[in-house]
């Protein structure tokens, strides 16, 4: 891994995908779903996917069959893992309020789950349990009612029996089997298997993301989930075994990923880079993981730790891991992160799978403005507003003037006439 200076080094630009190319594609591909409905999604899946299916939902013959095909460690590692995650958003539940004033009148917010969501499950080259988990769960927290998987299938019309376990583990029923831009359509306009849904979450490749950016305004969306990334602080007193495993942990997502390591001390710099080269040469997918490394890895040697705060305030990761010293001090000079791990026990990884908070963070800087996935996304809030005669009485004049001043006199009627019974 390159070493290079801080002043010599610059944040990669946010990642954002130039989608000019297949934009005609998806655009074409949400039309025919709008128009043809299933026959659309059955025709996309035969084109896309190979499969030739006569019916969309998962059947539950195929989830017990599923249920068989996994290991028991595999099932209990993902209870351990849902628990943790139903624990975690527990905790982040909030309820109604409301609040008499002094004049009587009533003020508050009612907080209600979303009816109805979509959830995107990427198939194509890999399955993503831990992915099902992590969106699903809040969901169900929320109290959301209806949510519908989506998935797509593999040539045989099959889907991977660990994608099927998590969904069901995380409580999830519907589940069809389609996926691509025609999914994100299917659940943005409904068709006569797949309901409408208000919100789509879920990551996914470039057709995915795309459809999710041309559907939004239809229905809600999460984000835009870019490529992975992690900042990791460290010290003379991080081990470099663990922070060079960390940034490969990072870097074997995706070429695309990016794995830095921001330290003021030359001698962790250099063993860090020697310990990522012993590592690599043990990895699976050590092709993945050293592409990464190559086009978007760096360990920048900064000033002190301060700098390194300021540069990763810049980059505002998804993750950010800080392993020095006292982590805690540092943790308020952080002021965007998708999620920060303190101390050396606190890899990634355990974030990816275990701890809790849902691994659906903000990418390419986007932390700057926005949240982890949690509960919050599937609520909202509906203002509560009742006055009282006295209120009404203070205020009439004070409205009046701001309804005349932007020339809305049907607005100053509205109060005037409540002034006029009064009188
Ligand atoms: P995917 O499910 O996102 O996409 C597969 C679908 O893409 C196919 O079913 C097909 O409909 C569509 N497609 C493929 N080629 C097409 C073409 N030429 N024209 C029109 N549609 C086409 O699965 P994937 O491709 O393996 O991508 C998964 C993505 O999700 C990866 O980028 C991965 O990094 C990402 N991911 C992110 C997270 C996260 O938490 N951020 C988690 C898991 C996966």
């Amino acid at each position: 891994m390159k070493i290079v200076k801080a002043s010599e080094w610059k944040p990669r630009e946010s990642n954002k995908q130039d989608n000019r190319a297949i934009l005609s594609t998806v655009q074409s591909i949400i039309a025919q779903v709008r128009e043809k409905k299933d026959e659309a999604l059955f025709s996309y899946t035969k084109e896309l996917d190979g499969a030739i299916l006569d019916t969309l939902l998962v059947t539950e013959d195929e989830k017990t069959k599923a249920w068989q095909q996994v290991d028991t460690t595999f099932i209990e590692a993902l209870q351990k893992a849902a628990d943790r995650i139903r624990m975690f958003h527990e905790k982040e539940r909030r309820g109604s309020w409301w609040n008499m004033e002094n004049d009587g009148s009533i003020l508050g917010q009612i907080i209600r789950p979303l009816d109805r969501v979509g959830i995107y499950v990427p198939g194509g080259r890999a399955a993503y349990p831990s992915s099902v988990l992590m969106n699903a769960i809040p969901a169900i927290v929320a109290g959301v009612e209806d949510i519908v998987m989506v998935t797509p299938p593999d040539k045989n019309g099959s889907i991977p029996a660990t994608t099927l376990v998590a969904a069901k583990i995380a409580g999830i029923d519907q589940i069809y089997k389609v996926g691509g831009a025609q999914a994100i359509a299917a659940l943005a306009y409904g068709t006569e298997s797949i309901i409408q849904v208000d919100k789509i979450v879920g990551p996914g490749n470039q057709y995915v993301a795309l459809a999710k950016q041309l559907v939004y305004g239809q229905v809600d969306i999460d984000s835009i989930a870019g490529p992975s990334e992690v900042v990791v602080i460290a010290d003379n007193n991080a081990n470099p075994a663990y922070v060079a495993a960390d940034l490969l942990a990072q870097a074997e997502h995706d070429p695309d990923a990016a794995a830095i390591l921001l330290t003021s001390s030359k001698q962790l710099a250099e063993r860090v880079a020697g310990e990522v080269e012993k590592q690599l040469a043990n990895l699976e997918r050590v092709e993945i993981a050293t592409e990464s490394l190559e086009s978007n890895g760096a360990i920048v040697l900064t000033e002190g730790i301060k700098e390194a705060v300021e540069l990763s305030n810049q980059i505002a990761p998804e993750h950010l891991e800080l392993m020095v010293e006292n982590p805690w001090e540092l943790l308020g000079l952080i002021r965007h992160a998708g999620a920060v791990f303190l101390g050396s026990m606190s890899a990634e990884t355990v974030g990816d799978y275990m701890a809790g908070p849902s691994h659906v963070l903000p990418t390419s800087g986007t932390a700057r403005f926005s949240s982890a996935l949690s509960v919050d996304t599937f609520i909202k809030k509906t203002s509560l507003i009742s006055y009282s005669k006295t209120a009404l009485q203070q205020d009439a004049k004070h409205i009046i003037t701001l309804a005349e001043q932007e020339g809305l006199g049907a607005h100053a009627a509205s109060i005037r006439i409540r002034m006029e019974d009064e009188a």
